[in-house]
């Protein structure tokens, strides 16, 4: 009898595979089968709003195995040209300032305007240590439950770049899903807000009120990358506080030569907890939004995104074909070696790195 070309995956649903077959193996390879649509099929639901299939597009971006992110970066082109109308917005702010509570208020806020959002994280930490600050709790009860949100927790990586990767390419399959507000969130580590900053067209950041010493502890660069600061938990016997720190921040502000695009980053007082402070924030963010187009400036850092997606996945793939080289691997021990024994310095062992890399 001829051997058919047929796998046993591509029989008749409902036909029993033939005996001596593991049945275990016959389900793992069925399993393994559904959860691998075809490109096409996917960016059809995706075009089509469906969740499952916007999951399951950014599994394929998340995943390690090399054939699924071929297949992930295959989606995200076919799903390019349906992307970016959305406004991108990066929100950042130490643990415990709220970021989870706001988020699921100013979501439902904009769900009732029939809005639809889409939240993913960018949270180095669940790569560096087991645990990740951003993800671990339940968080967002209320906007979990709602069919117009979508929440993502950060997709986890060995490096920033990893992550960030990972994040953008998300971004354009929720865009392309039909999702019209993005929130990017992070916490402070490493170089991460940097990075949500260059994916995002508008950068928030949320503070509490100190004991007059607000400015203090903050990283430099924070302020200058905001777009707006927004005092949270400004409610009870904090209020007081909260308007004193606004009134700081926005001295603060003024400090700092003006953004090349015009804004004037803004200070404004928020409770999460009650829902004050979010409409007035989105009005923020409609505002920004109608003046940046209007002058060009939203598109300009739109193309700014792109050309610093370029330019972080030039550096990243190369850094991994330099140090994933088999030659560079053995030349770099032997080139400590030296360096170790004062036989050279760091500049010439990277050259003679370099050049036997280009010579490869
Ligand atoms: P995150 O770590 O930045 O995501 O912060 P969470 O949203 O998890 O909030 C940390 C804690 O602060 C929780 O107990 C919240 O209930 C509380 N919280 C958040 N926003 C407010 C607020 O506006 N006012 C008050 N009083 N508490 C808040």
């Amino acid at each position: 009898m001829p051997k058919s070309k047929k796998n046993i995956l591509s029989e008749k649903e409902g036909i029993v595979p033939p005996e001596g077959l593991n049945p275990k193996a016959v389900e793992r390879l069925r399993a393994k089968k559904r959860r691998l649509p075809k490109t096409d099929q996917l960016k059809e639901g995706i075009l089509a709003g469906d969740i499952t299939a916007l999951s399951r597009g950014i599994t394929l971006i998340e995943s390690t195995a090399k054939r699924h992110q071929q297949q992930g970066s295959e989606l995200v082109k076919h799903c390019l040209p349906h992307s970016g109308r959305s406004l991108r917005i990066g929100l950042t702010g130490v643990p415990g300032v709220g970021k989870s509570t706001f988020i699921e208020q100013m979501g439902l806020h904009l769900i009732q305007q029939g809005r639809k959002v889409a939240v993913l994280a960018v949270d180095p930490s669940s790569s560096l240590s087991k645990g990740s600050i951003l993800g671990d709790k339940t968080r967002m009860e209320q906007l979990v439950q709602q069919a117009n949100a979508y929440i993502r927790p950060s997709a986890s990586g060995d490096s920033l770049g990893g992550v960030a990767r990972k994040t953008r390419e998300a971004i354009i399959l929720c865009e392309a899903a039909g999702f019209d507000v993005i929130i990017i969130e992070t916490v402070g580590v490493g170089q991460s807000e940097t990075a949500v900053h260059s994916m995002t067209d508008f950068f928030l950041l949320l503070k509490l009120a100190g004991a007059g010493d607000e400015l203090q502890g903050i990283k430099r660069g924070i302020i200058e990358m905001a777009d707006a600061i927004v005092i949270n938990k400004a409610d009870g016997e904090n209020k007081k506080a909260a308007r004193q720190a606004k009134l700081a921040f926005n001295r603060a502000l003024h400090l700092y030569p003006p953004k090349e695009n015009g804004w004037v980053p803004k200070t404004l007082e928020a409770s999460a907890l009650e829902g004050t402070g979010i409409d007035k924030t989105w009005d923020l963010l409609v505002d920004f939004k109608e003046k940046m187009v209007d002058s060009g400036a939203f598109q300009s850092r739109r193309n700014d995104q792109l050309r610093y997606w370029l330019e972080q996945t030039i550096s990243d793939s190369l850094r991994s074909r330099f140090y994933g080289n088999k030659k560079i691997k053995k030349v770099l021990d032997k080139q400590l070696e030296l360096l170790k024994a004062q036989q050279t310095t760091p500049y010439h062992a990277a050259m003679a790195l370099l050049e036997l890399f280009e010579r490869d």
